[in-house]
């Protein structure tokens, strides 16, 4: 039974590459932080097949020691302080999470799977981010970094440091350039599930209206769900390598809010909607869009969920789960 430790676990993506591995038969590991994590009692309900382990990206002794107990084939590096929003207020915090926390992962790699013949396969999480302010449309493996948010520059030197390792110690180390990709399981402080949650919230009379930022932001938006199965589909080649995970379509904020209020059954986004200058970023990335031929072409890669089926999943999830829980 081949062993998966993934960093990130209680995330998003955690929940969804941990389900997806164990439906491929691997025994999956998570990584837990924390004495007293609010997110493991729920987390251990839903998946009661993932083993935590203890551990910190802030801390190597931690990392090395988890490496080594679990003796795992793949690490999949997904535990971040994600959301950009906050990371201009903890700079530093990101800086040492997000950035160096990829270093000590690799370091930790390193020191238990050796150098020579490396057994351990390793996948970092980058992130479309690292385009920010885009120098080309769209944008593909070799599309220089601009980022604009300390979350941005923290994940180049994620990159950066992913390529480093493999090229220095023959690691095998893939870094998987993901454009957003969301879904029910999205935290609620991202823009999409704000909306389709909002959305539902509003239609059960729950709330009133959906307090918003910058609506001219443009997003290449995918499903999670589909982005998992790049993650290891890059693990499982001869080489390894680097790639674009995207739909290559780009929508924005508007034409989210029209299909969500729509599948609501509320109508006219326009009348539910404030926009409030909190919301708004110091620097923006203005169009995301990406190009996934080369994971088309050599993973075999396909996304199955369009942008339309999407904000319908996210929405009528959001109405069920809020209806649930109006209820109790
Ligand atoms: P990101 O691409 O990782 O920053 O994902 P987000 O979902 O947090 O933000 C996507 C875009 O939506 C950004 O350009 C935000 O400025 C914009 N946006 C507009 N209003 C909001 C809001 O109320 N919350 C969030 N999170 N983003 C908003």
């Amino acid at each position: 039974m081949p062993k998966a430790f993934i960093t990130g676990i209680t995330g998003q993506d955690g929940q969804h590459l941990a389900e997806f591995l164990h439906s491929k038969g691997y025994q999956v590991f998570g990584m837990l932080k924390g004495q007293n994590n609010p997110r493991a009692i729920q987390f251990r309900d839903e998946f009661p097949y993932v083993e935590l382990v203890p551990g910190d990206l802030a801390d190597l002794p931690s990392l090395v020691s988890a490496l080594d107990q679990v003796q795992p084939d793949e690490v999949y590096n997904l535990g971040a302080i994600s959301f950009v929003a906050i990371s201009f207020n903890q700079a530093e915090l990101t800086s040492n999470i997000t950035g160096l926390g990829v270093l000590r992962m690799l370091e930790a790699v390193r020191m238990v799977g050796g150098t020579q013949n490396n057994p351990i396969r390793f996948y970092q999480a980058s992130s479309s981010e690292m385009f920010g302010q885009v120098r080309e449309i769209p944008q593909n493996e070799l599309t220089p970094f601009h980022p604009r948010s300390p979350y941005g520059c923290a994940k180049v030197f994620g990159h950066n440091i992913t390529v480093n390792y493999r090229e220095s110690y023959g690691i095998y180390a893939c870094s998987g350039i993901l454009f957003n990709h969301e879904g029910p399981r999205r935290g609620l402080e991202f823009v999409t599930r704000k909306i389709t949650n909002t959305a539902a919230r509003i239609k059960l009379g729950i709330d009133k209206e959906l307090v918003m930022g910058n609506l001219d932001a443009k997003r290449d938006w995918g499903y999670a769900g589909d982005y998992v199965r790049a993650m290891w589909l890059m693990l499982q080649q001869d080489q390894p390598d680097d790639y674009v995970v995207a739909t290559g379509e780009t929508h924005s904020i508007e034409e989210f809010l029209t299909l969500a209020f729509e599948e609501a059954g509320l109508g006219d986004w326009r009348n539910f909607v404030r926009q409030d200058p909190k919301f708004f970023r110091p620097a923006e990335v203005d169009l995301l869009i990406g190009d996934p031929t080369k994971a088309q072409k050599k993973l075999g890669w396909t996304r199955e969920v369009d942008f339309a089926g999407l904000v319908k999943m996210m929405v009528r999830h959001d109405l069920e789960s809020e209806a649930s829980r109006a209820k109790r």
